[in-house]
């Protein structure tokens, strides 16, 4: 299944898909705020599992009939092996791809106050939807990069990469304190301001001009 989706998603050119896929949470501080969380000393990292991913066109990727949370985030392809403890470096970043973190809000919420992993409101059928992913280059990676998610034709996100508060450098620095990179790996780096409601059916639309990527899926 990541065989064939890493086909569709990276190409030839690009490493295929690895299956780690690591998150950040609260990287941008008025989503950090709007759902009342505190701003991060350090980054906060979760996982999906390989499972999770779909190609954003090939819906309908809602596994219910239940309300989700969309969170568009940039997300990373790493493209070389750094050891653990290793220097990131912004040559290290291959491509990069748009996405959706989608959530299960009520059971996270649910999850969180009895202080229970909350797996299952992030990794599910659907969870993570991947663009093809974009070669980038150093110029891409330092300039301002701006990205945005319509939902029914409608403007619901808009996020813009000097917002964030971990850059992709400091991000990737974190991880490597407790594992190597692969090939392959991707990195979610976080949602800006504006999550909300997603049901089975509504029209989502992304893209980004610096990245060249305009796309659209239906949940
Ligand atoms: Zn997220």
């Amino acid at each position: 299944m990541l065989e064939a989706l890493s086909r569709e998603l990276c190409g030839t050119s690009l490493p295929p898909l690895s299956g780690n896929i690591y998150c950040v949470g609260r990287n941008y501080a008025a989503h950090a705020k709007e759902l009342q969380n505190e701003i991060p000393q350090e980054p906060v990292i979760f996982l999906k599992a390989p499972a999770a991913l779909r190609a954003w066109h090939s819906g309908p990727l809602a596994f219910a009939e239940e309300q989700f949370h969309h969170e568009v985030e940039l997300v990373l392809l790493i493209g070389n092996h750094i050891d653990r403890n290793g220097e990131a470096r912004l040559e290290d970043i291959t491509a990069m791809s748009l996405g959706i973190d989608l959530t299960r809000r009520g059971v996270q919420s649910e999850l969180k106050v009895k202080g229970l992993p909350w797996g299952i409101a992030k990794s599910f059928a659907g969870a993570g939807i991947l663009s093809p992913f974009s070669p980038v280059n150093n110029h891409i990676l330092t300039t301002n990069i701006g990205f945005e998610l319509l939902v029914n034709n409608e403007l619901r996100q808009s996020g813009e990469t000097r917002n964030m508060i971990f850059g992709f450098t400091a991000m990737l620095r974190y991880l490597l304190i407790h594992q190597d990179l692969y090939p392959g790996d991707i990195v979610f780096t976080g949602t800006p301001q504006g999550v909300g409601g997603l049901h089975k059916g509504d029209r989502i639309h992304g893209r980004s001009r610096q990245l060249g990527i305009d796309i659209k899926g239906v949940l």
